[in-house]
């Protein structure tokens, strides 16, 4: 089978290293960082498919690039037809972009003690994007959109986030620790430039 050309990702992970190399602010990786993702996510001829494979039971998270310094992690998410996460926290900052399909995420915060929907449910399309992070909202509730088939998200966040101390979070406003790990052994090879070097 033909692999779809890894460039798309490769030239991103670059793209988002660059941005990274003078250490800015939230804000700013925030901002730029959405442009980026959003470039990478409008186009889906890129994802090779077993990085797009959904799983019966649970959602899916395929790691796809860990930088070296552990400044960003990139992650696309399955979501087969009707599945959800529990309510979470990241910890770090996090972008996620809607590569296929659509998603719903509710965002929370604590009140009292309780945790609340901080505003509506919100319904994010294919190319759309949105951030999290300590400092602007970082616990929500996300669900693939659709009942009858799959959804695919593609995750950057501050941290190689598979294996980052966080929180499933209770109504009730009680916190169980978790570490979410990814779902894959191995990594898309996004380094092969051959074939663009024979063409
Ligand atoms: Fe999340």
């Amino acid at each position: 089978m033909t692999q779809p050309s890894p460039r798309r990702l490769r030239d991103f992970v670059a793209a988002f290293a660059d941005l990274l190399a003078d250490a800015p602010g939230e804000a700013r990786i925030l901002d730029t960082g959405a442009a980026l993702l959003r470039d990478l996510v409008v186009h889906d001829d890129w994802l090779p498919d077993e990085f797009a494979a959904p799983d019966p039971e649970r959602y899916r998270q395929y790691l796809l690039h860990a930088d070296s310094r552990s400044r960003f992690s990139v992650v696309s998410f399955v979501w087969g037809p009707g599945q959800a996460t529990p309510i979470h926290d990241h910890t770090v900052w996090g972008l996620i972009g809607v590569l296929r399909g659509a998603e719903f995420a509710q965002p929370y915060r604590t009140d009292g003690g309780r945790l609340v929907p901080d505003g509506p449910e919100h319904r994010l399309d294919a190319g759309a994007v949105e951030a999290v992070s300590p400092r602007i909202g970082d616990v929500h509730r996300v669900r693939n959109a659709f009942a009858d088939r799959a959804s695919v998200s593609i995750h950057v966040y501050g941290a190689n986030i598979g294996a980052v101390r966080r929180s499933v979070l209770l109504e009730d406003g009680t916190r169980k620790p978790f570490i979410s790990g990814y779902s894959n052994t191995r990594l898309p090879n996004i380094w092969d430039v051959s074939r663009e070097v024979i063409a």
